[in-house]
């Protein structure tokens, strides 16, 4: 273990401040972990908030999600922080967060799969979207599984997002990659669409994973994410008659009963 207790409650304080500063969470909103060694983790406690987190508060729990040590309950969430947990043994630290442009395409029930911006393909590959899962109840955990083991950073529908890694600035640092990416993608698609890079060059930019020590997927796999040629062309523009024109609005017309 790379960080002793005292320093990973030094970093949980910093990295609180730094997400409250980015405005990636109101009120008590988010909550922060990191293993410790023994089958125990380090996690913020339930209501406090992030900005004016201190290094005594965060509590020690075992792999069952009961305390250990500390003051005041665990986070409500720590189902979620369990689940990557049990699932990668690699991971060391979780960062949950509201990012508002995140949580913006989370709402929308919009996942980040275009491959637009090489450094987000080579350390994050695609950022899925796991379905709603009631927070404070398992059900949020379970809405991680599918994507734990292939990914390192996830939205949560209408909610967040939660990103992991082997230590706190690491996961830190990947969700400000998710979050930027949020923004950038948001920017390109009211300038008109974002447009995926071609498959060749995703491929090429997957095949570096490895060498920056990436565990989950190292492969590309068609659609995730999305290359040019998969891109579906929503600006294509169609040319026909006015007869073809009139004939298809009269079908509709028949169909729908209208005469
Ligand atoms: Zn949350």
């Amino acid at each position: 273990m790379p960080h002793t207790e005292q320093q990973l409650r030094r970093d949980m304080v910093r990295i609180g401040r730094m997400m409250s500063e980015k405005g990636w969470l109101a009120a008590c909103d988010g909550n922060l972990s990191a293993r410790l060694p023994g089958d125990r983790i380090l996690v913020t406690p339930a209501g406090a908030c992030k900005g004016m987190l201190e290094e005594n508060d965060p509590i020690v729990c075992g792999l069952d999600g009961k305390k250990i040590e500390g003051s005041g309950r665990p986070s409500s969430e720590i189902h979620m922080h369990l689940t990557v947990y049990q699932m990668r043994g690699d991971v060391g630290a979780i960062v949950h967060a509201h990012p508002p442009f995140s949580t913006g395409f989370a709402a929308a029930g919009r996942e980040l799969n275009l491959g637009l911006l090489p450094e987000v393909i080579v350390g994050l590959g695609s950022i899925p979207l796991a379905p709603y899962g009631t927070p404070g109840t398992p059900a949020l955990g379970e809405s991680l599984l599918p994507y734990v083991e292939q990914h390192d950073a996830v939205l949560l529908a209408n909610h967040g997002a939660v990103a992991w890694g082997e230590e706190l600035m690491q996961a830190f640092f990947r969700m400000d990659k998710v979050e930027h990416f949020a923004h950038v993608t948001l920017v390109a698609e009211l300038l008109g669409g974002a447009k995926a890079l071609p498959r060749s060059e995703i491929e090429t930019l997957f095949a570096a994973r490895e060498r920056y020590g990436i565990k989950s997927r190292t492969r590309f796999e068609q659609g995730s994410p999305i290359a040019a040629e998969d891109q579906p062309d929503v600006g294509e523009k169609l040319q026909m008659t006015r007869e073809q024109l009139m004939a298809i609005i009269d079908d509709a017309l028949k169909l729908r009963g209208v005469y």
